[in-house]
């Protein structure tokens, strides 16, 4: 059997977070009784005539300058014609022929792999539409028009990703941008985010692609690496029992495991796209663009790679990475601290679990006074996470006091730990003579002594090196 590549191009759809729909004042929000956010606009009533949010427009401009779009300066809206019970226009307004961005790509990051880049064909804007609900033993369908109108993104890539491991990193890095941004919630559950996959197979090689099948409206990454997977073997099948594929609409069932055909492949031409005759082009000066490039600040991406030159780890700084307040709360931090590797392992274990992302109540100063104090062995790494910055976030104060208070500073004067052990092992010969026949294990014992006699004060560095001299002194 020949070995195949897949090649996977994704439609990305996500929904903005504006005050109101896409081109009426309908409150858009989640979660709403149905049917009770819709105005005669969203109900398509005729004589209505839609007027365009600018909300949406900035929120496409702005992912299309992260993305390193092309930002059309003139883009138009197109009628995309079919009919169904959650569409109450009879259309959906769209971008078909001039959309606001082209080009652009999005950087993804693979476990254990340098990034790539996955190219993207175009954004458009949109609105979504209703939703049908079949619900178990109800006979009829219900129809809840509270999403017909909601601003949507349509992000289409090229067919450039090649796994079920890079759609998945692609749709986690599409929704933390967004989130970013703050354009939308990103929220794959209610449905904020979700993409259709077209998927095709090609014998390794070749340089022409195999006809792609299209797996609608995936809200799950769970569910989608399962339909590609299934989809794929399919493909392979046919192919290699020398049948073709043939370019289908097709449904995943959670059920079964399996996708199934819904529709054979509609032309553009099914939908008999024109130009909406309501809707004016939009037109975008220079002046504005450049006004919400200003307002970008850093990217995500960026924020990472800032991350790891501090030397941060791969997992931490994409923990730290991951939200934007997040990261510029560490930032502020990192840049006051002796050691921001060491800051960001604290972080990731004391403080972010304390804080959920709020300010820490210790002051970034404060913070460094701490990295001082376990840099120059005043406490320990062990006591300084587990007790002095558990009580410091609790109730914020000097860290070296602190320390004093609740007994943490360890002793790293000489004379003084030389005494404890040397009372330690004077007081042990058998220990002592067992230790030099090579039970090197009972350095722990000595240890544990001299940490009981200086009531945990002994530093443990300076201790241990001090012992292993005087055990071997006495061979
Ligand atoms: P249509 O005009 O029929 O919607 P497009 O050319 O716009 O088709 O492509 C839609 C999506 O399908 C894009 O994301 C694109 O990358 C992807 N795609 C196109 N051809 C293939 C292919 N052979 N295999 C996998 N994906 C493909
Ligand atoms: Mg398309």
């Amino acid at each position: 059997m020949a070995n195949y590549e897949t090649v996977i191009g994704l439609e990305t759809h996500v929904q903005l977070a504006t005050e109101s729909k896409a081109f009426c004042a309908d409150r858009n929000a989640f979660g709403a009784d149905p049917n009770h956010q819709v105005s005669e606009l969203s109900l398509g009533y005729p004589g209505t005539l839609p007027f365009l949010n600018e909300r949406q427009v900035e929120f496409a401009v702005k992912l299309g300058l992260a993305l390193g779009c092309q930002i059309s300066r003139r883009s138009t809206f197109d009628r995309k014609n079919y009919f169904y019970a959650d569409l109450p226009k009879g259309y959906q307004i769209t971008q078909d022929e001039h959309p606001i961005c082209i080009g652009g790509h999005l950087p993804i990051r693979l476990d254990g792999a340098t990034g790539r880049s996955i190219k993207l064909h175009h954004i458009h804007m949109e609105e979504d539409a209703g939703k049908s609900i079949h619900a178990a033993g109800d006979p009829h369908s219900q129809v809840d028009l509270n999403r017909a109108g909601t601003p949507l993104l349509e992000i289409v890539t090229e067919p450039d990703l090649r796994s079920a491991e890079e759609v998945d990193a692609f749709m986690s890095g599409m929704r933390q941008l967004v989130r970013w941004l703050g354009i939308s919630d990103g929220n794959m559950e209610e449905g904020s985010l979700r993409c259709d996959v077209n998927i095709s197979v090609r014998p390794e090689g070749s340089a022409e692609y195999g006809t792609r099948c299209e797996i609608k409206n995936m809200n799950s990454m769970r569910f989608a690496r399962r339909a590609i997977a299934y989809e794929v073997d399919r493909q392979i099948a046919l192919v290699e029992d020398g049948q073709e594929v043939t370019q289908q609409t097709r449904q995943f069932d959670p059920e079964s495991g399996t996708t199934s055909a819904l529709r054979d492949k509609e032309n553009a031409h099914d939908y008999r796209y024109f130009p909406d005759p309501d809707l004016p082009p939009v037109v975008l000066t220079e002046d504005y663009i450049t006004q919400l490039r200003e307002s970008l600040g850093i990217l995500p991406w960026e924020a990472y790679k800032e991350l790891v030159a501090l030397g941060v780890e791969a997992d931490e700084a994409a923990l730290i990475g991951e939200d934007r307040q997040r990261f510029e709360t560490f930032r502020r931090y990192a840049a006051v601290s002796p050691a921001p590797a060491e800051l960001a392992k604290l972080w990731v274990n004391r403080v972010l679990p304390n804080t959920r992302d709020a300010e820490p109540a210790l002051a970034p100063d404060q913070f460094s006074a701490l990295q001082g104090l376990i840099r120059d062995g005043k406490v320990s790494a062990a006591n300084a996470a587990s007790r002095l910055l558990p009580d410091l976030l609790e109730r914020p104060g000097d860290p070296a006091g602190r320390a004093e208070q609740l007994g943490l500073i360890q002793n790293t004067d000489s004379g003084f730990l030389e005494s404890i052990a040397r009372e330690v092992v004077t007081a042990n010969p058998d220990k002592v003579a067992a230790y030099r026949k090579g039970k090197k294990g009972l350095i722990g014992f000595f240890m544990g002594e001299v940490m009981k006699k200086s009531k945990g004060s002994a530093e443990p560095k300076e201790t241990q090196s001090l012992l292993r001299e005087m055990l071997a002194e006495t061979e």
